[in-house]
């Protein structure tokens, strides 16, 4: 039986690979003509370094450089744990080609440049013409679909979030090699570290109110390290590598998709359309090909839609709960820095938190 799956990102090449390679008939419909920059911190974690490597595919080989240690920085105070595990700095950009690359070599086809405008039960609506599909896997991530839009009541949807890169000047660059740095500041939160071809990924997130007094990036980036030494340290003498940010808005942050007794039992979602944990915990594209590789395994052996959403409720509960827990701990201004100092006082902490927060293997 054939399967579409909407969406070629982490979630939706992960499903189409394994589906492709146990030999099923797979159309993957991805809106994007060609590789493109995502808004991403581009922070990969171990758990998605594993499913990258089932798929055929190394951090190393594209020259994404390694992380191991984080820094939790307020101002001018920093603290530093060590990460349970080494993680890699890679660009979307080129992580997404290279698995749309192998999923067309599993068998797939890879129909680029089709948006699907809408959907109706498994019925499409696409650029390309109507498409009926005898199974839907949903995998279009921080964008809905009109007719299969994700609820986001009790969720955190107030953040903008943005995403630049720089050249960073050689010693901050070597200052910042082999951490991420998380900086908090009042309304949000950056995360900065160095990601393949030399460059620092700058990513953040700010609260809709906070940004709307200054209106646009350069008088946020000008808040920010006006507010925050340590940044402003790091992008002294550092050139701005895209011409504008990339940015999104309402991502609803918690948001698991909770299964329902009149679901159609065989339209799967994966990805942020099935559970969207708070960026910073950097577990979303593990969390995204986790689920991709989940929906497969139960297309195979032909688990419903319903019972597969039921166990991804369940087995994403702790990670997007306690993230979210974080977060919201993290948020008031006037907390952080006591955060920062508890971080420098017990850094195992930290380690320890950052390994909760991940999805199983
Ligand atoms: C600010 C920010 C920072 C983040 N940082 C990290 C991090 O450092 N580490 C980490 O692990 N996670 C991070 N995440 C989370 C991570 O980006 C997502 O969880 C992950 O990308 C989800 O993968 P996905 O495949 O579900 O969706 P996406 O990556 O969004 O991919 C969806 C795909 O579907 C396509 N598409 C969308 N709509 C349509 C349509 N209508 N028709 C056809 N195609 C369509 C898109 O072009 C895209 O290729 C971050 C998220 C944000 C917002």
């Amino acid at each position: 039986m054939s399967v579409v799956v909407v969406g070629g990102g982490p979630a939706g090449a992960t499903a189409a690979w394994h589906l492709a390679r146990a030999g099923r008939e797979v159309r993957v419909l991805e809106r994007e003509t060609e590789p493109r920059d995502r808004i991403c911190g581009e922070f990969l974690s171990v758990e998605a370094q594993a499913h990258l490597a089932e798929i055929g595919l190394d951090p190393a080989s594209f020259g994404a450089p390694a992380i191991e240690r984080l820094r939790l920085v307020h101002d001018a105070q920093v603290a530093e744990a060590p990460l349970p595990f080494r993680a890699y700095g890679l660009t979307r950009r080129a992580m997404d080609e290279a698995l749309l690359v192998r999923v067309a070599a599993a068998g797939a086809t890879v129909e680029r440049g089709v948006m699907v405008r809408e959907i109706g039960g498994r019925q499409l609506a696409t650029d390309a013409g109507e498409v009926a599909a005898e199974t839907l896997v949903l995998a279009s991530g921080k964008h809905d679909v009109r007719g299969a839009k994700r609820v986001s009541r009790g969720t955190v949807t107030d953040l903008i979030g943005f995403k630049s890169y720089f050249r960073l000047a050689e010693d901050q660059r070597a200052a910042l090699a082999g951490h991420i740095e998380v900086m908090l500041f009042d309304g949000g939160y950056a995360g900065l570290q160095l990601v393949d071809g030399g460059k620092a990924n700058l990513c953040l997130l700010v609260e809709q109110r906070r940004f709307a007094r200054v209106g646009s990036w350069p008088p946020l980036l000008a808040m920010l390290t006006d507010g925050c030494r340590h940044l402003a340290e790091r992008l002294a003498g550092a050139t701005e590598l895209l011409e504008r940010p990339l940015t999104i808005s309402g991502i609803p942050y918690g948001y698991r998709y909770r299964p329902h007794r009149n679901d159609d039992d065989r339209f799967y979602r994966v990805g942020d359309q099935c559970a969207v944990i708070p960026s910073f915990a950097g577990d979303g594209m593990a969390m995204a090909m986790h689920g991709g590789r989940a929906a497969a395994q139960a297309i195979l052996r032909g688990e419903g839609a319903r019972a597969y959403h039921a166990a991804r409720h369940a087995e994403f509960a702790r990670q997007v709960t306690l993230a979210q827990a974080l977060y919201r701990l993290g948020r008031p201004g006037l907390l952080q820095p006591a955060l920062v100092a508890a971080v420098a006082r017990w850094p195992g902490l930290a380690t320890r938190l950052a390994s909760w927060t991940r999805v199983p293997g």
